[in-house]
């Protein structure tokens, strides 16, 4: 199953039928209308999935937006680019032609899996390449409707929809494709590395981590913990570049857990269980995992659950230590630590100790100690005075670095990524005399000096 899905795509591939930028165009406008009119089976299903409610804020707009940017830059995108010549090359026509890699496959994550999946094939579709489509089994009901819906508005061939766990997945990674573009646990992340590297295959691999969020005394703090409090609590905690931990100094942290606590009853009530705008762990695993994080904290917000609905409370925790487990793997749930440190020298070692993060957040008002806050760390990308909002911009290349990934994405990055930038020079076979100089035997040229 998953071997045909593969070879048919090739073929498919191989037909040349994905190259025309018309027939790109065309399947792009497909993919748009399939959201247009799938608008309400989708949200259904993100429902059943993740009791999510913001599903158009969250996933659709941002997969539209890219197939709009997309749509409208593509002609230029794919135009040869012609680049600087010199002396040896003078009358060359020299330029970089970006061409499709092939079939790339694409693998992505539960949390947000319309975005996760349909982002990379928007880059994929835009680059002339055929895709496989492998959606995650924890959102079961988003990924049997993909599989429902692509082939009725795609070329079935060049983009199939391949459902299954890890062992589909496997399978599929013993198949030789010319990119494998994945989401998902950093775990896992190593495994379809070590599969790709079997083919010589480039991978971009967007990963986890934990991303933390300094809060400095010179800010604003209720606005700071209102930012950080809709970025934690968004999707219960489930997303990829949510602020994992609070680093703030003592003398404000009751502070922060006072503004949290009161911006969690504006947003949700005096009880979130209830609130229509409180989503829930996705299963009862990852709802044992991070209830297990929790044990021997006495939370100072939430810390209530029930385990027959997967719902945990928005929780705040306060003087987590620095080597608990809580801090040392990323918690992908709706618990914000916080650890305290003495001033920002403190935060960027802190920082600078640990893995590098997929992001990372400053809240702070002195201009000089942002730049050396960002100048002293590293991370995939950095919002300052907000949380999240980097990812928003098609113009900003999205992913990490070390741990939390390799390779880029979103607008013209996903183009470029899916992309070979073919190095072109085409010349005449007329000046041959310009040639000789190169030429052998190199002692009858001495001679002829
Ligand atoms: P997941 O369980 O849905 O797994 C991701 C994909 O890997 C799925 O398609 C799944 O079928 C496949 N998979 C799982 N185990 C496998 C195995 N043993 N072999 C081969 N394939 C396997 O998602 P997850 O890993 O729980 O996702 C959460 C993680 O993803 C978090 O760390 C989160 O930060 C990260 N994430 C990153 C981004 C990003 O853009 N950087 C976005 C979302 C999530």
């Amino acid at each position: 199953m998953e071997r045909q899905a593969v070879q048919r795509a090739r073929e498919a591939f191989l037909s040349g039928r994905a190259r025309p930028l018309e027939f790109r165009l065309q399947q792009l406008h497909a993919l748009q209308r399939m959201i247009t009119e799938k608008e309400t089976e989708i949200s259904t299903a993100l429902k059943q999935d993740i009791n999510r409610y913001d599903t158009p804020l969250l996933e659709l707009i941002g997969i539209e937006n890219e197939i709009k940017l997309a749509t409208e830059k593509l002609a230029e995108w794919a135009a040869p680019r012609h680049v600087e010549r010199n002396i040896l090359t003078i009358s060359d026509e020299v330029y970089i032609q970006p061409e499709p890699l092939g079939v790339v496959l694409i693998i992505g994550a539960w949390n947000y899996p319309w975005a996760l999946t349909l982002l990379p094939l928007v880059g994929a579709i835009a680059a002339g390449n055929a895709a496989v489509v492998k959606p995650s089994e924890l959102s079961e009901y988003s990924s049997l409707l993909l599989r429902a819906l692509l082939p009725r508005y795609l070329d079935k061939d060049l983009y199939p929809v391949v459902t299954g766990g890890a062992s589909e997945t496997q399978e599929l990674l013993r198949q030789r494709f010319d990119h494998v573009f994945y989401t998902g646990s950093s775990s896992v992340g190593k495994l379809v590395m070590e599969a790709a590297a079997r083919h010589l295959t480039p991978v971009t691999l967007e990963l986890g981590g934990k991303s933390p969020c300094y809060i400095d005394r010179n800010c604003n703090i209720r606005t700071a913990c209102r930012r950080i409090t809709w970025g934690k609590f968004v999707n219960c905690g489930q997303t990829c570049i949510a602020p994992d931990f609070i680093l703030c100094e003592p003398s404000i942290q009751g502070q922060v857990v006072d503004r949290i606590r009161q911006t969690l009853l504006e947003f949700y009530g005096a009880d979130p269980k209830c609130s229509p705008d409180y989503g829930r762990v996705v299963n009862q695993r990852h709802f044992n995992r991070v209830m297990s994080l929790m044990e021997g904290y006495t939370p100072v917000v939430g810390g209530q659950s029930d385990a027959s609905q997967c719902y945990i409370a928005p929780t705040v925790l306060k003087d987590v230590p620095p080597h608990s487990r809580l801090m040392q793997e990323e918690i992908f749930g709706p618990l914000l630590p916080i650890v305290t440190v003495s001033d920002m020298d403190d935060a960027i070692r802190f920082i600078n100790e640990r893995e590098k993060p997929l992001a990372l957040y400053i809240f702070c008002s002195d201009k000089k100690a942002v730049k050396r806050m960002i100048e002293e760390t590293t991370s995939g990308g950095v919002t300052v005075n907000d949380v999240m909002m980097h990812y928003t911009l098609s113009s900003l290349p999205f992913g990490g670095v070390g741990q939390s990934g390799m390779g880029r994405y979103h607008g013209k990055h996903t183009f470029d990524q899916l992309s070979h930038q073919r190095a072109c020079l085409v010349r005449s076979l007329g000046m041959e005399s310009v040639n000789l100089a190169r030429y052998p035997p190199q002692d009858r040229r001495r001679a002829r000096r």
